[in-house]
C-alpha cells in the first residue's frame, strides 16, 4: 500500500501500534484505491497518549517561551522543507489536487508554527495598582487538550490546533478524521525532530468512539474540535460535564453578497474560489451567492463559462484544479443535494452530476444553479461539494435580513466598489469572518472562527492564545492584615 505509515499512532516521541483496535481503510479519493490501513485507538493506546502528555506537559510549560518558540521554528523550517513531499500525502489522503496542498496545507501549517513561536515570548501579564498593595496575572496554560480535526485540510488543522497550544506551553493529544489519518503523524515526527520533548503531540487514531472518549477523560482541561455542527453540539455537552473549555470550529452556508457596482471579474473569482476550492469542502465556503439583480445574468455567464474552463483530472497532476470529494459516502450526499436543487426548481446552470471517465473516483461536477429561493434545501444546508447556489437580490436591507436568515454564521463575503457600504453591511452580516473584495483568505495573523451555530473561540491570530490559557490574578498585600477579629 503505496501510504501506509510506520504505525496507526505516534505517542510519547515514536510510532506505536495496537492491532486490536478496529482496522480503517484509507482510500485514495481519485482512484478508490486502498493506500493504507490503520487501527482505531484501542483504550489501552489512549491511555499511553494521555498519560505521556500529562507527565510531559509540566516541564515544557516551564520552560522559557522564546524556547519553546525556538523549537516551534525549527519544526517550520522542517514542514517547508518537506511541503512537497508532505503535500503530495496530503493529496493521496485527501484527493485535493497538488496545485491546492503545495500552498494551503503544510504551507498554512509551517506559518501557523511560525507566528505562534514569534508570539510566545510576547505573552505577559499585567499588574494592577491597589494603591499599596498590588495584583498581577499571569497567562497559564491549561495543561493537556485535546485537538479533532475534520477531513478537508488535515495538516492545516492540526498545526492551528498545536502550535497556540504547544507555544503557550500546553500538550496535546491529537485525533485526525477516520477518513484522512496520514499526515498528521508526518507532522508529529516533524515536531520531535525540531526538538519537541515526547508526549507534547500525540497521534491516535479512530472515529467519534476515539474522539468522545478523549473529550470526557479526567486529564482533559480543553477540547479543540474542527467538524460538522452536530458533532460539535456532542463534543460541546460532552466537555461541559468535566468544564472543559472549548474551542469549536464547525461548519456553515455562507452568505457571499455581490453588488452590482462590483468588479464583476474579481466577484466571480471569488465566488469561485469560495465554492469550489477543494472541490467545495471547504467550512467557510460563500455558498449562497446573492448576485444583486442588474448583474445577474452577467454574472451567470461569467461564472458558468469560467467554471466550464476549468480543469477536473489527476490531482497529482499541478495543472488541475478540480479533484474527487473525499469519499463515496459524501459523493452520495453531494448528488443528493443536486437532485433535490433539480427537484425543488432550481435551474441548472452549468456541472448537475458525477463526473465521468474517472473509474471509481468520488468526481463531482462543478455545478451552479441559478434561481434558488431561500426556502430550497440547497439554500439552506451545508452541502460540503462543489455546489454553488446563486440567489437575486434587490437591495442592502433584503439582503442583510436573507443572509443572516440561517442560523450558522461562519463566514460572510461583500464584493462592492462602495466601501462605505462595505463596511455598512459587514457591520451587519452576524459571521465571525467577513472578506470585503475577496474571498476564503485566511492569513495566519486574522482570528478565525464562527458566530452562531458555527462555533466559539477562534483559532490564529492573537485571539488564539486566550483559548490555550488561563489568567491566574495574585492580590499581593503590602501592608498589615486588617482582620475586624
Ligand atoms: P464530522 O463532524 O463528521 O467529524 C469531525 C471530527 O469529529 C472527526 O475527527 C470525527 O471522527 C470526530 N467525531 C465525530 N463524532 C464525534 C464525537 N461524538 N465525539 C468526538 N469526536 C467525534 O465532520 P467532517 O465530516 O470530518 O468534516 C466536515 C465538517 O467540518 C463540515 O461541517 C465543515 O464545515 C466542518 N469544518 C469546519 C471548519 C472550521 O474551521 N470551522 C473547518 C473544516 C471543516
Amino acid at each position: 500500500m503505496k501510504a501506509q505509515p510506520r504505525a496507526s499512532h505516534f505517542i510519547d516521541g515514536a510510532y506505536v501500534e495496537d492491532a486490536d483496535g478496529a482496522a480503517i481503510d484509507i482510500l485514495y479519493p481519485a482512484t478508490g484505491e486502498t493506500i493504507a490501513r490503520v487501527h482505531a485507538a484501542t483504550p489501552a493506546i489512549m491511555e499511553r497518549a494521555l498519560e505521556s502528555a500529562r507527565a510531559a506537559q509540566a516541564d515544557w510549560a516551564a520552560r522559557r517561551p522564546v524556547e519553546r518558540g525556538r523549537i516551534l521554528s525549527r519544526a517550520a523550517q522542517i514542514l517547508r522543507e518537506r511541503n512537497r513531499e508532505l503535500s503530495e500525502l496530503e493529496t493521496l489522503d485527501t484527493g485535493k489536487p497538488l496545485q491546492e496542498t503545495l500552498v494551503a496545507d503544510a504551507a498554512s501549517g509551517a506559518e501557523a508554527l511560525e507566528y505562534f513561536a514569534g508570539l510566545a515570548p510576547a505573552i505577559t501579564g499585567e499588574t494592577i495598582p491597589l494603591g499599596g498593595d498590588f495584583a498581577y496575572t499571569i497567562r497559564e496554560p491549561l495543561g493537556v487538550c485535546v485537538g479533532i480535526g475534520a477531513w478537508n485540510y488535515p495538516t492545516q488543522i492540526a498545526c492551528w490546533k498545536a502550535a497556540p497550544a504547544l507555544a503557550t506551553g500546553n500538550a496535546m493529544v491529537f485525533k485526525p478524521s477516520e477518513l484522512t489519518p496520514l499526515c498528521t503523524l508526518r507532522l508529529a515526527e516533524c515536531l520531535v525532530e525540531a526538538g519537541l520533548p515526547a508526549g507534547l503531540f500525540n497521534v491516535v487514531q479512530g472515529a467519534g468512539a476515539v474522539g468522545g472518549a478523549l473529550v470526557s477523560d479526567p486529564r482533559v482541561a480543553k477540547v479543540s474540535l474542527t467538524g460538522s455542527v452536530p458533532t460539535g453540539q456532542k463534543v460541546y455537552a460532552s466537555a461541559a460535564e468535566g468544564i472543559r473549555g472549548v474551542t469549536m470550529e464547525l461548519g456553515g452556508k455562507s452568505p457571499l453578497v455581490i453588488f452590482d457596482d462590483a468588479d464583476l471579474e474579481d466577484a466571480v473569482g471569488g465566488a469561485l474560489l469560495g465554492n469550489f476550492y477543494s472541490a467545495g469542502q471547504v467550512c467557510t465556503n460563500g455558498t449562497r451567492v446573492f448576485v444583486q439583480r442588474g448583474v445577474l445574468e452577467r454574472f451567470l455567464d461569467r461564472a458558468a463559462a469560467r467554471t466550464e474552463a476549468m480543469v477536473m483530472g489527476d490531482p497529482m497532476d499541478e495543472a488541475t484544479h478540480i479533484g474527487p470529494v473525499i469519499s463515496a459516502e459524501q459523493m452520495e450526499i453531494v448528488l443528493g443535494y443536486i437532485e433535490s436543487g433539480r427537484a425543488e426548481g432550481a435551474r441548472l446552470v452549468t456541472g448537475g452530476g458525477r463526473a465521468e471517465g474517472f473509474g471509481a473516483g468520488f468526481y463531482v461536477r462543478p455545478t451552479i444553479f441559478a434561481d434558488v429561493a431561500d426556502e430550497m434545501t440547497i439554500a439552506r444546508e451545508e452541502i460540503f461539494g462543489p455546489v454553488m447556489s446563486v440567489l437575486a437580490f434587490d437591495d442592502e436591507d433584503e439582503v442583510v435580513a436573507r443572509a443572516n436568515a440561517l442560523p450558522y454564521g461562519l463566514a460572510a463575503g461583500v464584493f462592492t466598489r462602495d466601501l462605505a457600504r462595505a463596511h455598512r453591511m459587514v457591520a451587519r452580516l452576524q459571521a465571525g469572518t467577513c472578506w470585503i473584495n475577496s474571498y476564503n483568505l485566511t492569513p495566519l495573523e486574522m482570528p478565525f472562527g464562527g458566530a452562531k451555530l458555527s462555533g466559539v473561540g477562534r483559532e490564529n491570530g492573537h485571539a488564539a492564545i486566550e483559548h490555550y490559557t488561563q489568567i491566574k490574578a495574585v492580590h499581593v498585600g503590602m501592608g498589615p492584615v486588617d482582620a475586624p477579629y
